[in-house]
């Protein structure tokens, strides 16, 4: 197993700097390089100092605090990150690597304690890593392949200049494609077209034996449907082949109010089980909310009337529906979506159009970062908890939850989402983890809170956990954060034994994303 004691940071930084110093290192793209320089080149790549050392052990959760890496690796190209993981592989300690994409993770998924970090947008920065490469195709279907460490927002923007876009999307898109098509990806999307890891044509992984393998549904298809949701188990994805379709030029995005959860959940599972939406979420405001949670769906001039209605009710629930149009729908669309919403439960005054374009919809949380960084939200601790919970639960949940468990602190930090998928968009031979029922709930609580005041919120976050457990609610976590292999054979059930044997076949010596805390104990 890879090694994470403290005594062999120093060996690992010395071994990997004189291995990328020597000449057996080299790769064959460099070989017309001077020598020198090119042992140079490698040597820098690979950082100790203190500001590479901070980066690679911070991410976006700001929890959890595990040992520092030895040392962090700027990749230039994937024979970069091929031979570190074959350096280690062939070593009889070998040392854990994990590669980062934004480190958006929230519970320390993406560090190595004393091994490497790889920082893959660095191939981004030196442009030898995979690209982003568009292929038009109407007969086969089009695609893009897209290397592991391109932003979402760029695929966007790189497709959408042939008229194509992917079909399934995160909410933000300023998250990596590796790093998604690790966890799954949801978003408003994933009831219809499935999540990001069900429109993959197929992807080049590099295993924890420093292979390098092209994979697909047909081609070497266990380490494709492993590396799916596999929570960087099984190998790094250095290129993935996106499914793209024809991109609608705006959307209809109408958000609807509701005091009445059975009529909300209700009204949520029939607009999935017909046909014509392309995305639904919905979401929960409470009385102790802060308004900024609710506030940049609506108009300013909503804000009164939306307030009152959240004092004098407590919690209300907004389901939010899209829909897409071009110029060739854009006379009907109004007139079928009038039709799809025929008899739904919302409050009556409390029905609110939009009409904007398909990229800006897309990219509505451009400037998240930007506005949460000035609300002091972002550079803060995330006591994020994503959960599934199956749709014969869900009003339990309300109840239990919603009702009685969230009110209890004084104020709620950040969005909660709330809405259904249907399972079988997700393939159960991919590593993702789902609740055995056909349609299921997303439940996200997204806090952000004080540096020193995310322990309540950690803490309701766990008596949420306990009261689904004593209710026998059979949830499942998303974006998980187990730290025992216990915890973790529970939370991939039937699936374990898979699990444990595609890691001896492709990870056997558990060297990739040792922060995940699945094969490696820290
Ligand atoms: P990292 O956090 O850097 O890495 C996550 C894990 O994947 C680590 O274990 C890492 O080792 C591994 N990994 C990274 N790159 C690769 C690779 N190329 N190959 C193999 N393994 C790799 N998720 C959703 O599903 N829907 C959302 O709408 C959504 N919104 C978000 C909004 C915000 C503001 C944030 C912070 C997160 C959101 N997430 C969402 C969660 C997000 O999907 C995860 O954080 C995910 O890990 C992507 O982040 P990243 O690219 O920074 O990957």
């Amino acid at each position: 197993m890879a090694k994470s004691c403290p005594i062999s940071t120093f060996f690992i930084v010395i071994s990997v700097l004189s291995h990328f110093t020597s000449r057996i290192g080299l790769r064959p793209w460099a070989d017309a390089l001077p020598l020198e320089r090119q042992s140079l080149d490698n040597a820098s790549r690979l950082r100790v100092d203190p500001d590479a050392i901070r980066m690679a052990s911070r991410d976006f959760g700001k929890l959890v605090h595990l040992p520092n890496p030895a040392a962090v690796l700027y990749p230039c190209s994937i024979e970069d990150i091929a031979s570190l993981v074959k350096f280690s592989y062939n070593l009889s300690s070998p040392f854990s690597i994990a590669a980062r994409g934004r480190g958006h993770c929230h519970s320390g998924q993406a560090m190595a304690p004393h091994g490497v970090v790889v920082e893959m947008r660095s191939l981004n920065d030196c442009s030898r890593g995979s690209g982003i490469r568009v292929t038009k195709n109407s007969i086969l279907g089009s695609y893009a392949d897209v290397g592991g460490e391109q932003l979402w927002v760029d695929v966007l923007k790189a497709t959408v200049k042939h008229g194509l876009a992917p079909v399934s999307w995160t909410d933000y898109l300023y998250l990596t494609v590796g790093g998604v098509l690790s966890n799954g990806g949801i978003s408003g999307q994933t009831f219809r077209r499935g999540p990001p890891i069900s429109n993959v044509y197929e992807m080049d992984v590099l295993t924890g034996k420093g292979e390098l393998v092209t994979c697909s549904e047909d081609t070497n298809s266990e380490l494709f449907f492993a590396v799916l949701g596999g929570l960087g188990q099984f190998g790094i994805i250095t290129r993935a082949r996106i499914v793209l379709e024809p991109a609608p030029k705006r959307v209809k995005w109408i958000h609807m109010l509701y005091h009445d959860f059975s009529a909300f959940s209700r009204d949520q599972e029939h607009l999935i089980s017909i046909n014509g939406l392309d995305y639904l979420e919905g979401s929960l405001f409470m009385e102790n909310s802060p308004p900024n949670n609710w506030r940049s769906s609506f108009s300013p001039s909503d804000y009164p009337r939306i307030s009152s209605l959240i004092s004098k009710k407590g919690i209300i629930y907004c389901l939010e529906v899209v829909k897409y149009y071009d110029d060739l729908t854009s006379h009907t669309v109004d007139e079928e979506l009038k039709e799809l919403l025929k008899g739904l439960n919302f409050l009556p005054r409390f029905v609110f159009r939009k009409d904007v374009s398909f990229v800006g919809f897309l990219n509505r949380l451009q400037n998240a970062e930007q506005d949460l960084g000035a609300k002091g939200l972002w550079d803060v601790p995330h006591p994020w908890l994503d959960i599934f919970v199956p749709r014969s639960r869900i009003s339990d949940f309300n109840k239990g939850v919603f009702r009685d468990i969230l009110p209890k602190i004084n104020q709620t930090t950040g969005p909660i989402h709330v809405y259904p998928m249907i399972r079988n968009k997700w393939d159960d031979r991919m590593s993702a983890v789902t609740p055995d029922e056909d349609i299921f709930y997303v439940i996200g609580l997204l806090h952000s809170s004080g540096a020193d005041d995310w322990k309540p919120l950690e803490n309701q976050n766990k008596e949420i956990l306990q009261f689904c457990d004593k209710a026998g609610i059979k949830i499942k976590l998303y974006l998980s954060r187990y730290t025992t292999k216990e915890d973790w054979m529970k939370h991939f059930g039937p699936k374990w034994k898979t699990f444990e044997d595609r890691k001896a076949q492709f990870d056997p010596k558990m060297i990739l994303s040792p922060g995940q805390r699945i094969f490696n104990s820290i």
